[in-house]
């Protein structure tokens, strides 16, 4: 049996005293029936660790440094995210992979990077809508989990999976619990063959979650809950999600 697992992605949102009503709203909605988990931006880390520390809610960062330490000017190392007590690292979000540029061999390196100093990296797989309209979902989702798996060999069961389509993120647009659940079957199959336990491991759905669809979607046998952009920054829609 699985634990659901649910993270907020708050992108570059957020601000002190905003975040810290929103996180006493996730502290007094509790007790969740399912795990919980905020990435925020590397600034609010500590604070956020501050006020959720001791609770059973989770903390984590969007991005990690593939570097260990040194000169990388800007960067943010995995084990600075250990040492503010960071459960999770999202890692290859599209956004970064769009914006960023960061390749399949990138996200892979940081996934190591994390897992190097104990902290889960969540690893963004996903396809655009013009591969999903020319059939290369399936073979664009198996090409970037594969390139982490071959990385991460032995310790690649550590890792959590959250299969988004660029074209459901941000932008309303939802895969329905059909077309999700098929990915994620694909995907698991590829974990399960690849490390012997991908019936023990997590992959999250993520892309336009909201309350009224997280039921369905969730209910799907190979959805192990959600990784929340928009909805994950007003409490009352987050605590929905969380409740669904
Ligand atoms: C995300 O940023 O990971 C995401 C899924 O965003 P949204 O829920 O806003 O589509």
């Amino acid at each position: 049996m699985r634990n659901k697992l649910v993270v907020g992605n708050w992108k570059m949102h957020g601000a002190r005293a905003a975040n810290a009503e929103l996180l006493s709203a996730l502290l007094a909605a509790r007790p969740f029936a399912l795990d919980v988990a905020v990435c925020v931006p590397f600034v609010y880390i500590h604070e956020t660790a501050a006020t959720l520390a001791g609770s059973d809610l989770r903390w984590g960062a969007q991005d990690v440094s593939q570097h260990e330490q040194g000169a990388y000017t800007g960067e943010v190392s995995a084990a600075m995210l250990a040492e503010a007590g960071c459960r999770y690292a999202i890692v290859g979000h599209s956004e970064r992979r769009a914006y960023h540029g960061e390749s399949d061999q990138l996200v892979a390196d940081k996934a190591q990077a994390a897992l190097a100093k104990g902290v889960t990296p969540i690893v963004c797989v996903g396809e655009t809508l013009a591969q999903r309209d020319a059939d290369e979902t399936e073979a664009v989702v198996k090409r970037q989990l594969s390139v982490v798996i071959h990385q991460l060999a032995h310790c690649a069961s550590e890792i959590v999976v959250a299969y988004e389509p660029v074209w459901a993120i941000g932008t309303g647009r939802t895969a329905s619990p059909e077309q999700a659940q098929a990915v994620h079957h694909v995907l698991r199959a590829q974990l399960h063959a690849a490390t012997g336990h991908g019936d023990k491991m997590k992959i999250l759905y993520g892309g336009s979650v909201k309350a009224d669809n997280a039921k369905t979607l969730f209910a799907q046998p190979d959805i192990d809950g959600g990784l929340i952009g928009g909805a994950s920054l007003k409490a009352v829609d987050f605590i929905a999600i969380c409740r669904a």
